[in-house]
């Protein structure tokens, strides 16, 4: 079952499920909620796709940015 509020680690708030991408199928809410995500897509889309993510984390919160720098929505 899904939870019906998440706590964004990002931005720290708690936010209903529909704030979530869906992943694996739509069984599990995306680590972040989506203003997060959409901010983190423009955040490297200003960097140009060239900045190795700082925090050496693999991008598996809702999406990811393949090779020419397309953002791959999986939610
Ligand atoms: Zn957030």
């Amino acid at each position: 079952m899904l939870p019906t509020k998440k706590r964004c680690p990002r931005c720290g708030r708690v936010l209903p499920a529909e704030a979530f991408n869906l992943v694996r199928g739509g069984r599990e809410l995306a680590g972040w909620c989506r203003v997060c995500n959409h901010r983190y897509y423009l955040d490297r889309k200003e960097a140009g796709f060239v900045r190795k993510n700082p925090s050496g984390r693999k991008i598996a919160h809702g999406g990811y940015t393949d090779a020419v720098g397309r953002y791959i929505d999986l939610g």
